[in-house]
């Protein structure tokens, strides 16, 4: 029997014009880059020799894979969900359609997180809502004398951050745990954490619609709405924070757009006090520091 030719494969060459094109129409700014980062995911060649296969044929298996990762995006399903990782503070932080995408900003909480506890030895730190793990990983690298509890109510989330911090071998530095914020905590004595640090939930449900789509359509909406004001997990971690923190012990949260008075009057009503807040690049007041008073 003769066997019928295989269906003619796609050269290197085309596939990359046809991804950028289709990413294009699509209305992603970054075609070019993201055509080739998605094409170097589907043949698993580096970026180099995506350069310099030219002509060369794709396997059926390659050109396949890659229509179906170009299908994805030109969907606006994000980048990291297709390639799987996410870089943070110069980690590689495993995503999934689970967690929330770790943004460059949140590296400032890590930042001020490592500043709070600095000389201190053995200090302990809670890390509320720690979808991939980003924060609580982050932190560990930086201050390996810390030990940390990591929480989210979500156990699909916590399966990728215990992952990631396998991968980056603080597994036994950082516990995770599920939980409904510090919740297990709450029933404990006051004053057990060095520094809270939590980037949480703090887009109001009215603005979920209005993001982008790769936002709205597929990160969890979780990890990313909190009630008709934003301000939900702002009052509740506040209030668990002002008790279970150690006195002098820090509280650091990111803020979402225009929240820097609004939650600093939150503060006012507890034993918190503002000590400071670091702008991002955007010039957003992003990283908000709260220093228990007694
Ligand atoms: N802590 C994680 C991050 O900063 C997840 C935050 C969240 O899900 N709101 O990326």
């Amino acid at each position: 029997m003769i066997a019928l030719p295989a269906a003619p494969a796609r050269s290197v060459r085309q596939l990359r014009m046809l991804a950028r094109d289709i990413l294009k129409a699509a209305g992603l700014e970054n075609a070019e880059q993201e055509a080739d980062w998605l094409l170097a995911h589907a043949t698993r060649f580096s970026r180099g020799q995506l350069l310099a296969a030219g002509n060369e044929p794709l396997t059926a298996r390659q050109a396949e894979q890659a229509r179906t990762y170009i299908d994805r995006r030109a969907a606006r399903e994000p980048l990291q969900y297709i390639l799987g990782t996410q870089e943070f503070g110069g980690l590689e932080i495993a995503v999934t359609p689970d967690v929330l995408i770790p943004r460059p900003e949140t590296t400032l909480l890590v930042e001020e997180a490592a500043q709070a506890i600095g000389a201190q030895r053995r200090s302990l730190v809670a890390d509320v809502g720690t979808g991939s793990g980003c924060i609580a990983i982050a932190v560990a690298k930086t201050c390996p004398q810390a030990m940390l509890w990591a929480t989210d109510i979500s156990w699909p989330a916590l399966v990728v951050a215990r992952r990631n911090a396998l991968q980056h071998g603080v597994g036994k530095q950082v516990k995770f745990v599920q939980a409904d914020l510090l919740g297990p905590f709450a029933a404990s004595d006051e004053g057990i954490f060095d520094a809270i640090v939590s980037n949480p939930p703090y887009i109001p449900e009215g603005e979920m619609e209005g993001l982008q789509p790769e936002v709205s359509r597929y990160e969890p909406r979780l990890a990313l709405a909190a009630g008709a004001d934003g301000m939900t997990y702002y009052r509740r971690l506040l209030s668990a924070a002002a008790v279970l923190l150690k006195p002098d012990g820090c509280l650091i949260v990111e803020l979402g757009i225009g929240q820097f008075n609004p939650v600093s009057a939150l503060a006012d009503r507890t034993r918190l006090s503002v000590l400071h807040c670091r702008k991002d690049q955007a010039g957003i007041e992003r990283a908000l520091v709260l220093r228990r008073l007694d």
